[in-house]
């Protein structure tokens, strides 16, 4: 897994140091991210034509929202843009490995086990459930150049793109969350609405 996102970092360096902004938490143009219960979280999201510098603008801002909140992963609704963008970082304490940006990702095939490991969110935050997903994926999107890639990935970065990708749909993790007490225990005392989740089995 730390291979997988090590050799897809690397084959993506180059592309997404165009977008690259220094780590950390402290960020100077940080934008509110959105949390369970706000309609932005729940629109599709259209996909992204033209990749052009504006684009590139957004995934910079999105990368600085995603270090403030010290986050490994941020998809564009959650700062209220429906666009079809992710960015990710599974090393946010390691200046030196790139972030990913994938643009209008499509999952080819999901295969391997079906894990269940604890998730969060920075849309919900606090909350930390257990999930139910495959360990392996195979997705093509365009980087931050727009130029086409597939890639295959497993363990965490699988996870991790699943999840973001599930918030181009309108869908939040806890909609997957299939122990229903404990949802509703975790997000009573983190200050949530149970209302605002929408079970999916
Ligand atoms: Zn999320």
């Amino acid at each position: 897994m730390a291979l997988d996102f090590a050799s897809l970092a690397r084959q993506s360096g180059r592309d997404s140091s165009s977008v690259r902004v220094p780590k950390g938490p402290d960020q100077p143009d940080s934008r509110v991210i959105h949390t369970l219960g706000s309609d932005e979280l729940r629109q599709p999201a259209r996909r992204v034509g033209k990749v052009d510098e504006a684009t590139r603008d957004l995934a910079r801002s999105m990368l600085r929202s995603m270090y403030a909140a010290r986050g490994i992963g941020l998809a564009a609704p959650q700062i209220g843009e429906a666009l079809q963008l992710l960015v990710i970082d599974l090393d946010p304490d390691e200046a030196a490995n790139p972030p990913l940006v994938l643009i209008n990702p499509t999952i080819h095939a999901s295969g391997g086990e079906l894990c269940a490991y604890e998730e969060g969110c920075l849309s919900i935050p606090g909350v930390y459930l257990q999930v139910v997903r495959p360990s392996r994926i195979d997705v093509s999107f365009r980087d931050a150049m727009g130029r086409p890639q597939r890639r295959k990935a497993d363990g965490l970065l699988a996870r991790c793109i699943l999840h973001e990708m599930d918030h181009l749909s309108g869908v939040l993790f806890v909609d997957r969350v299939s122990d229903r007490s404990t949802l509703e225990t975790e997000l009573a005392d983190k200050g949530f609405d149970r209302d605002h989740v929408r079970p999916m089995t």
